[in-house]
């Protein structure tokens, strides 16, 4: 053992030969000698675990073909785009909403420049990122004053504490939703610093409850949003319009966290309402909070907006400097609301709202077509399913959307081998199991993605 320990080329000798040199020169000389170093140390731990067989000897040549691999490997972004044919539009981990042209230019067009993010151009004194959005968020929403942060998180967590840290709040056991992420609306409401007060049960809450919990110093009833799940059967909760009027008759407010929250009606296309913040704040609600990235389909934010007290009192918090949002993300957020203005039609400029509306036709075009491609090759076999497509982005959670797929099978080859190849094709492509099938959903495949999309099928799969 200690021999073949001996035989170990030196890392320093690797680091001064000829062929070494290309590599230094390509990658420079810290990341070369760290991948040669590791690889050395992997040699030595294998002949110390004795699991090495191999006795031959190690050429400084064929190390530094397996450096130079890693060292292309490990500069592959980790972030990189793939296709999302997993049937879920709006997948938090797929980057939820695909943004419209219109907001990538913006962005652009922020990144590239100098601009007014905080600068009011006609004093020439300093402005408010606010600003810039605040107008279009009241005329969209019917709210008197809006603020934008990082994202939904931020919104409700900022919300909260400036409008309640130190004194009670009212919510109903039957909303103490979990987003995922540890997201947990009892954890949030207690880094806040609100002291929260529950009411009713998992399944029911009544008005009463509200009421009798309500004191002097109650700061808020805060309604959240089930979005991810539902309770049916024996449950009941109260309508927003009787809480709205439960808490302006004691001098209090009502905060409403929608999460998703979408700006137009999405009932002509089949859906049902997820309910309209317009709507929401016309039937009493003070407040809302809702995130730029899923149903509204803009960049990651977060949007507060309602009574103009309120609104003041949180831009006024430090809080909401430590979450405020970004250029990039506040020019891609203006660029995508101004597409819900005339004569935009917004279910023909924003992806995801163009996913949702999609007819069933175009997507079975597309189920179609790729079936047609891919079923050139022979190791391939496919068939075309009805299948149900969802919302995601915890939106619509009941709602099944018609969709179709393209399943995938192959001769001695599991659907799980299958996703696994897939997901390591230089575009990945991510699919979904069911019913130990590995489909392709087209619902949030777009046109210009197919040739992407069965290149990166057949290259990986019959590689
Ligand atoms: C998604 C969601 C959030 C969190 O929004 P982010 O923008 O991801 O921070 C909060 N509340 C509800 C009800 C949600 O659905």
């Amino acid at each position: 053992m200690q021999d073949r320990l001996r035989r170990l080329p030196k890392v320093q000798s690797v680091l001064d030969s000829e062929g070494a040199a290309g590599l230094i020169a390509a990658y420079g000389y810290d990341d070369v000698a760290n991948a040669v170093r590791a690889q050395v140390q992997e040699m030595r731990d294998q002949i110390l675990s004795a699991s090495a067989t191999d006795d031959a000897e190690v050429s400084i040549d064929a190390m530094l073909t397996q450096a130079e691999g890693n060292l292309a490997n490990a500069r592959v972004a980790t972030l990189r785009p793939v296709i999302n044919a997993t049937g879920i539009i709006i997948h938090t981990n797929l980057g939820r909403a695909r943004l419209a042209p219109e907001a990538i230019d913006a962005m652009q067009e922020v990144a590239l420049n100098y601009s007014t993010l905080e600068l009011d151009i006609e004093t020439g004194k300093r402005g408010s990122r606010h600003a810039h959005v605040e107008d279009l968020i009241c005329q969209l929403t019917g709210a008197e004053a809006a603020i934008v942060v990082n994202n939904c998180a931020a919104a409700i967590l900022t919300s909260l504490t400036a409008l309640g840290a130190g004194k009670p709040i009212i919510a109903s056991r039957g909303e103490m939703v979990e987003i995922g992420g540890s997201f947990r609306m009892p954890d949030v409401i207690a880094q806040s610093g609100c002291v929260l007060h529950e009411v009713g049960t998992t399944n029911k809450t009544h008005l009463r409850d509200y009421e009798t919990a309500i004191r002097e110093d109650t700061a808020l009833l805060l309604k959240s949003h089930t979005s991810n799940y539902a309770v049916v059967g024996f449950a009941s909760a109260p309508k927003r319009k009787a809480l709205a009027d439960l808490a302006h008759k004691n001098e209090t407010l009502l905060v409403e966290d929608l999460g998703s929250g979408v700006l137009v009606d999405l009932s002509p296309y089949g859906l049902p309402n997820e309910p309209i913040i317009r709507d929401v704040l016309s039937e009493g609600v003070n407040l809302v909070t809702f995130s730029g990235d899923k149903l509204l389909g803009g960049p990651q934010a977060g949007i507060i907006a309602g009574r103009r007290d309120c609104v003041d009192q949180i831009r006024a918090h430090p809080m909401a400097r430590a979450v405020r949002i970004d250029k990039l993300s506040l020019a891609a957020l203006h660029a995508t609301l101004d597409l819900y203005r005339a004569p935009n039609n917004p279910f023909e400029r924003i992806p995801v709202l163009q996913a949702l509306a999609e007819p069933i036709d175009c997507v079975h075009a597309r189920a179609t077509l790729l079936s047609a491609r891919l079923s050139t090759h022979d190791v391939i076999k496919t068939s075309i399913l009805q299948t149900a497509a969802r919302a995601g982005g915890g939106a619509l959670p009941q709602q099944d959307l018609p969709s179709f797929a393209v399943a995938l099978a192959m001769d001695g080859v599991s659907p799980d081998q299958i996703a696994r190849r897939l997901r390591s094709a230089a575009v990945p492509v991510l699919g979904r199991i069911s019913n130990d099938q590995f489909l392709l959903d087209m619902r949030a495949i777009t046109n210009a993605d197919m040739d992407t999309l069965s290149d990166s099928v057949t290259t990986t799969l019959t590689a």
